[in-house]
C-alpha cells in the first residue's frame, strides 16, 4: 500500500518513507491511496485481542512495508502497562485505554494513562519506537525541532528521550505555560532533550521554528524533522483506540456506536473517520470545539474560515484553541471524492486568508453520510459539567474531556452506546478543577512534587540566528 498526497501533485510513497517526514512535498499531507478494509470476520477476531494486539493488526494494515516480526516487537513494548499503567490507582494498568461506563449507554474511553497524563501519548509513544527502529535500518539519525504551548512537546520528549539516532529541540513560550507542564519539560535530564524557552509567546516560537525548516539547506545539513499534529504516524496509531473502544462499549459487531471527540487541529476525529471508512460501525462522529469554533462552523453552515491568531481566545481548554485545523485538508480530501484540484482550489483560499464555503455544492449533501454532527462548549458549560460529572459519578475529568462530554450528551442518537474520549487527567488542569469543585486533582504518584526538581532549559531571544547556533553547538551530524 502506498501513500497519496492531498494536492495530488506528489509522488506515492510506502509508509517506511513518510514516516520520517511532515508534510508532502506539493505541500499537502499524506493519506493511503485506498483505505484498508477490516472485514466481518477480522472483526470478530480482532474483539478479544489485547491492545497492543489490536494495535499490530490495524498498524499491519497500515505499514506493510514494515516486517511483521518487528512491527510485532514495536507495538508489543510500546504498549506495556509500565508506560500506560501509572496514572490512575482505580483502572486496570493492563488495559492501555480502559473503558469507564458512567451508566448504561454512557463511556468514557481512558486515553490519558500514559506518562504526560494526555491522549497524545497512545500515539507518540509508538512514533518514538518507530522512529528509532527506521533510523537504525537507515543508520541514520534525527533533530527533531517543535514549538509547544504545553502537551504535544512533553508528550514528544517523553515518546523520544533515551532515543538512539534521535534529538529533540522544544521550543516553548518562556514563562507562559503552567507550573506543572514547565517542570514535566524542564526536569527531564535526558542528554537527548533540549528545552529551549523562547521570549515571547507561542507564536513567536512557532515563527522560529518555520524560519529553520524554510531553511532548506540548514535543514538538509541538521537533519530537521518534526513530530507535529499532520504526521501520518500519529494518526494512524490513533485509529487504535476507537476499535478498543467500540469493542469494549457494544456487545457484538452488529451493533453501532458514537464517539465523542474534544477537537483542536482534528488529529484525534481524523482517526475517527478512518476506523469508520476502514469498516467500524460508527454510527456518530461527535465533534466539540471550545470557543474557538472553526470546525464546529463548518459542520452547522459549510462555511470553513480559520481564524487569524490573533482572533484565537486563550480559554480553559487550552490544547483546543487552534485558529486553523491542521488535519482538516484529510478530511476534506475524501469528502471532495478525492479529487485534488477541488482540494487544491479550496486551500488556495484558505492559505490566502480566505474561507471556503460547501453550501450549495453537492459536497454538502454528501456530509452526512460521512456520520459528523457537531458542537462547541463555552467555559461556563465545562465547569458546570465538570461538577455535574464529578456529583452524579464520582469522576474527575479534565476541561477538554468535559467539552467532550458536554457536546456528546447533547448530540448523541438516543439508543447509540456514546464513548466520550478522555484526552487529559485533571491534573494537568488544577485551576479550573478548583473553581469548578474547590478541590484539587488527584496527581499520579510519579508526578508529586515535579515542581520541586530541578530543572534545565535554554532561554533565548526570538532570534532565529541564535535558535541556529543553538542547534548547530548541539547536534554534531
Ligand atoms: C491535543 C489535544 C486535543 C486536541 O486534539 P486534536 O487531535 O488536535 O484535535 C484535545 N485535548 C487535549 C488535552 C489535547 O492535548
Amino acid at each position: 500500500m502506498k501513500y497519496i498526497s492531498t494536492r495530488g501533485l506528489a509522488p506515492a510513497k510506502p509508509f517506511s518513507e513518510i514516516l520520517l517526514g511532515g508534510l508532502a512535498p506539493d505541500g499537502g499531507l499524506y493519506l493511503p491511496e485506498e483505505y484498508p478494509q477490516v472485514s466481518r470476520i477480522e472483526l470478530d477476531e480482532w474483539r478479544i485481542l489485547s491492545y497492543a494486539d489490536l494495535a499490530f493488526e490495524v498498524m499491519s494494515k497500515f505499514a506493510p512495508d514494515i516486517p511483521s516480526a518487528d512491527l510485532k516487537v514495536i507495538t508489543d513494548k510500546t504498549y506495556t502497562a509500565e508506560v500506560y499503567g501509572n496514572a490512575r490507582t482505580d483502572s486496570d494498568p493492563r488495559q492501555i485505554a480502559p473503558l469507564r461506563t458512567l451508566e448504561p449507554g454512557l463511556h468514557i474511553l481512558e486515553l490519558s494513562n500514559g506518562p504526560t497524563l494526555a491522549f497524545k501519548d497512545m500515539a507518540m509513544q509508538l512514533l518514538g519506537n518507530l522512529f528509532e527502529y527506521a533510523l537504525d535500518k537507515q543508520q541514520d539519525s534525527l533533530n527533531i525541532l517543535g514549538a509547544t504551548s504545553g502537551d504535544t512537546g512533553s508528550a514528544a520528549e517523553y515518546a523520544m528521550r533515551g532515543k538512539q539516532g534521535i534529538r529533540v529541540f522544544m521550543l516553548s513560550p518562556h514563562g507562559k505555560m503552567s507550573a506543572f507542564q514547565t517542570a514535566q519539560m524542564y526536569s527531564l535530564q535526558d542528554p537527548n532533550i533540549f528545552n529551549i524557552a523562547v521570549r515571547g509567546v507561542f507564536d513567536d516560537a512557532q515563527d522560529l521554528v518555520k524560519a529553520v525548516s524554510n531553511d532548506l539547506e540548514f535543514k538538509a545539513k541538521y537533519k530537521i524533522g518534526t513530530v507535529n499534529s499532520i504526521n501520518w504516524g500519529r494518526i494512524s496509531a490513533q485509529v487504535v483506540y476507537y476499535f478498543s473502544g467500540y469493542f469494549a462499549a457494544t456487545n457484538s459487531n452488529d451493533e453501532q456506536a458514537a464517539f465523542s471527540v474534544p477537537s483542536g487541529n482534528f488529529g484525534n476525529i481524523c482517526a475517527g473517520h478512518i476506523a469508520r471508512m476502514m469498516g467500524l460501525p460508527i454510527a456518530q462522529l461527535i465533534l466539540a470545539t471550545n470557543e474557538n469554533d472553526v470546525l464546529d462552523e463548518f459542520f452547522r453552515t459549510g462555511v470553513y474560515r480559520p481564524r487569524g491568531t490573533a482572533q484565537t481566545f486563550h480559554t480553559s481548554s487550552p490544547s483546543m484553541d487552534i485558529s486553523k485545523a491542521s488535519n482538516f485538508e484529510r478530511f476534506i480530501f475524501d469528502l471532495v471524492g478525492r479529487d485534488s484540484a477541488k482540494l487544491r482550489g479550496f486551500w488556495g483560499q484558505v492559505d490566502a486568508g480566505g474561507a471556503f464555503d460547501i453550501k450549495g455544492t453537492p459536497y454538502w449533501d454528501a456530509l452526512p453520510g460521512f456520520g459528523f454532527v457537531s458542537g462547541k462548549s463555552t467555559h461556563a458549560d465545562r465547569v458546570s459539567t465538570i461538577r455535574q460529572t464529578w456529583e452524579k459519578y464520582g469522576l474527575m475529568v479534565d476541561t477538554h474531556t468535559a467539552d467532550g462530554i458536554k457536546v456528546g450528551i447533547e448530540q448523541c442518537r438516543p439508543g447509540l452506546p456514546l464513548v466520550c474520549l478522555e484526552t487529559a487527567l485533571p491534573a494537568k488542569f488544577e485551576e479550573t478543577i478548583r473553581e469548578a469543585l474547590g478541590r484539587e486533582p488527584e496527581r499520579p504518584a510519579s508526578m508529586k512534587g515535579i515542581e520541586n526538581l530541578p530543572q534545565h532549559c535554554e532561554v533565548m531571544n526570538a532570534d532565529v540566528n541564535a535558535l541556529k547556533a543553538f542547534i548547530a553547538a548541539n547536534a554534531p551530524r
